[in-house]
């Protein structure tokens, strides 16, 4: 059937590969034309095929960005996801997915093979900044964006990156400049999103001397919450100084609104 005017398809990703990152974590190499990679990131709304379901219905794009959904069922999720790695020359992307169990878009990439389709929705900024002195706070699904962060920064840059994760075989190797410390905390057992690691830690810290300081935050949302509330009211941060972000939702499906950063 062909598009109404003022209508295209969304953007279609196909997997090409997939790699064991961590016992929880599955990258999925994804290929497109060199545009839709360049554009597709770094952060994407990613359109998942429920699994199970018949063939997805996708939606489409109006001039405006807006997505026009068919009617009735389409068996397609919304979730926000990271682009782990944008290479636009090889017409590829890696998404690191924590395969949390549970949700549309873990059991796609729990069950994801070559050949398999995603589409991209929209995407957006990392909502971080330059600074001098980065304090970089996460959960396993931050650790694609953290990595990112740390790629892009100077090499003069210092800072501290507080990485919660659920032992020593989910660490991951991060591109930190020398001057940042990497800090792995480790839920030994606590299920992720009940743990107040990050929370504690980030309270047991000084704010840096100085003006030239970033914070950026990631992870469970009542975790993210806290952690905004110590660094706007202990350390002062201005909202310029600071982008926190609520990943996911201990107990709740996100929705596309979800995860908008304050
Ligand atoms: C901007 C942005 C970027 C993100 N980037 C990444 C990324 O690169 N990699 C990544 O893995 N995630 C990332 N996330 C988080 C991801 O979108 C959520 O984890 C999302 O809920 C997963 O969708 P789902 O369909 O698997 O589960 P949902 O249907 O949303 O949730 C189903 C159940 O699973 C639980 N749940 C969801 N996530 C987790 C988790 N991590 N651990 C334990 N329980 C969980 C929920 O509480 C709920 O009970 C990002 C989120 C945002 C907002």
């Amino acid at each position: 059937m062909n598009a109404p005017a003022g209508l295209r398809p969304v953007d279609l990703l196909t997997v090409s590969a997939i790699t064991t990152v961590t016992p929880a974590v599955r990258r999925v190499t994804l290929t497109a034309p060199g545009d839709v990679v360049a554009a597709a990131g770094p952060t994407l709304t990613l359109l998942v095929p429920r699994i199970g379901d018949r063939a997805p219905d996708w939606p489409q794009v109006a001039r405006d960005g807006r997505i026009v959904w068919p009617q009735g069922s389409h068996g397609v999720s919304m979730r926000r996801y990271t682009a782990q790695r944008q290479d636009p020359t090889a017409g590829e992307l890696d998404i690191d997915f924590v395969l949390h169990g549970d949700g549309p878009a873990a059991a796609w990439a729990t069950a994801a093979r070559p050949g398999d389709v995603l589409g991209v929705a929209s995407a957006a900024p990392l909502g971080d900044a330059p600074a001098g002195w980065l304090l970089l706070v996460g959960d396993e699904t931050a650790l694609p964006a953290i990595g990112r962060i740390l790629g892009a920064a100077d090499p003069g840059t210092g800072g501290l990156v507080l990485a919660e994760v659920a032992g020593p075989e989910e660490e991951q190797p991060l591109p930190a400049p020398t001057g940042v410390e990497v800090r792995w905390l480790h839920r030994s057992g606590t299920e992720p999103g009940l743990s107040t690691l990050l929370v504690d830690a980030v309270a047991a810290l000084e704010r840096p001397a100085g003006e030239d300081v970033f914070a950026w935050v990631a992870a469970e949302s009542a975790t993210v919450r806290a952690v905004r509330a110590d660094l706007r009211g202990r350390w002062g941060l201005r909202r310029t100084q600071h982008h926190a972000i609520g990943y996911w939702r201990r107990g709740r499906a996100m929705s596309p609104a979800d995860g908008d950063a304050d």
